[in-house]
């Protein structure tokens, strides 16, 4: 690859040649996200390189790209094969979610890649900010965060946060890889902590643990609380507490401290980035989740070779045997619980309402437009619509009228909306293009 000639008149976004192409990927860590990228990669043709500090890390990588695209990858340690990544387009770090391990290894890798090609970093949460504080020139024009979802063969959504020197061109060779070589959802995000998906999904669980309390002292079941914040509002089946089972407290006790490290004041989050009593208790014993063979729930072998579904109930502290939620009274209609006069009510519009009422706050704190925040919601966290989308679908007259009703504040785009006069976020034009409102009161088309 060549350097980018600055003689040379500016080059479109769009056009046809893109300024910086990406055909090979050399990927430093080769854990859970590493191999991902690489596997994916591989099998969309690109040249891969996997480096790690562990040989078995790297070996374990290799063996996890598809036999036939296995000819395309080579691996290595960092000490031995660091000066290969000079032969690469886009030098991708997946090490370990640790600040000063991932500047320290972006040191090196500067020093080594060469003039044109792309860095990024695939941190979950860590502002880029923080990563490229005090770098050369070189790096902050060349880096972003390309953040994949685990795992990455499956999930769609694809952040990219590009830095404030970051250049147009190296964003847009990011979003035609994801794109069009990986068939990947590219969504647009800014530097801030968690980015779009993470900063609102672990809203609605850590948030979600804390408001379950008083449901949970009055007899509500967890099994019934995961059952409410699954089909009837739209989220998958995991629920709340099966989502948490699935991530891993000590993933979520690691989140909760960035947040606390990382949210601007004021924020709505900061009151819940600690766990509550009995969570920290499950996380301080290592009772993980899905990964530890239990956390709020379990399935035990019997002697017959049946299996027994337990839950940990929060209230008791102990195991019992899984109970079958209570959904009596729950409407069938997407979201018409958040409505219903009932326990299940008041636990939907508390949390799942509580969730969307933060994100209609972000936007354009955390995205330039409502439409990154339902794409990263819908492809990262599979509910069946992004908050916007969901605000639409309930009728923004109505939840204006319910937050009235209780004295809460508006969130910033529905008060945008309500000055705007439009009935909803999004609309349908004759002519088929889908408009929406941007954080200013304008109209803007939705990018498909
Ligand atoms: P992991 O623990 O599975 O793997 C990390 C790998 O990095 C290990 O193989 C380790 O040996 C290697 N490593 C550590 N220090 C190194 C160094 N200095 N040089 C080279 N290799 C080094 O971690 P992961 O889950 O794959 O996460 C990687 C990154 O992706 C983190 O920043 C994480 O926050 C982010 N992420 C993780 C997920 C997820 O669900 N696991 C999702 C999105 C983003």
């Amino acid at each position: 690859m060549s350097t980018i000639d600055s003689a040379e008149p500016a080059r479109r976004i769009d056009s046809a040649e893109p300024a910086r192409r990406i055909d090979s990927v050399a990927i430093i860590g080769a854990g859970t996200m590493g191999a991902g990228i690489a596997a994916a990669s591989a099998a969309a043709g690109c040249r891969v390189l996997v480096l790690d500090t562990d040989p078995e890390a790297a070996q374990r990588a290799l063996d996890g790209v598809d036999a036939d695209a296995q000819g395309l990858v080579e691996i290595g340690t960092v000490d031995d094969r660091l000066d290969d990544i000079a032969g690469y387009d886009w030098v991708c770090e997946a090490v370990i979610e640790d600040l000063a391990t991932k500047r320290e290894l972006f040191e090196r890798l500067e020093a080594a890649r060469s003039d044109g090609s792309v860095i990024s970093s695939n941190t979950s949460g860590i502002p880029l900010r923080q990563i490229s504080d005090g770098m050369s020139e070189r790096f902050r024009h060349d880096v972003a965060i390309t953040h994949f979802f685990n795992p990455v063969r499956v999930m769609k959504l694809f952040e990219l946060v590009p830095g404030e020197d970051t250049e147009p061109e190296v964003i847009d060779a990011f979003a035609r890889f994801g794109a069009e070589r990986l068939g990947k959802g590219v969504v647009h995000a800014k530097d801030t902590v968690n980015f779009i998906g993470n900063r609102i999904g672990c809203f609605f669980m850590l948030s979600g643990l804390h408001m379950a309390k008083p449901f949970l002292a009055d007899g509500t079941s967890q099994e019934t609380i995961d059952a409410v914040l699954g089909a009837p509002v739209g989220l998958p089946p995991t629920g709340l507490y099966g989502l948490i089972d699935l991530i891993g407290l000590d993933v979520m006790e690691l989140v909760g401290a960035n947040l606390a490290q990382n949210l601007p004041a004021g924020d709505r989050g900061l009151e819940f980035t600690a766990f509550p009593a009995a969570e920290q208790g499950m996380a301080d014993r290592g009772q993980l989740g899905r990964k530890t063979g239990g956390g709020f729930s379990r399935r035990t072998k019997l002697d017959d070779g049946s299996r027994k579904a337990e839950t940990f109930d929060l209230v008791t502290g102990e195991w019992r045997p899984a109970s079958a939620p209570d959904l009596e009274g729950v409407p069938a209609d997407l979201g018409e619980v958040m409505f219903a006069d009932s326990p299940q009510g008041e636990l939907a519009r508390h949390i799942f309402g509580g969730t969307l009422a933060y994100a209609a706050d972000l936007v354009p704190e955390i995205a330039d437009d409502i439409a990154n925040v339902d794409n990263a919601i819908r492809w990262g966290f599979n509910w069946v619509h992004g908050p916007f989308e969901m605000l639409d679908h309930l009728g923004p007259a109505r939840v204006i009228d319910f937050l009235r009703g209780i004295d809460a504040p508006l969130p910033a785009m529905l008060a945008t909306l309500e000055a705007s006069g439009q009935p909803t976020f999004y609309t349908q034009s004759a002519d088929g293009t889908r408009t929406q409102l941007m954080p200013d009161g304008t109209v803007a088309p939705v990018e498909s």
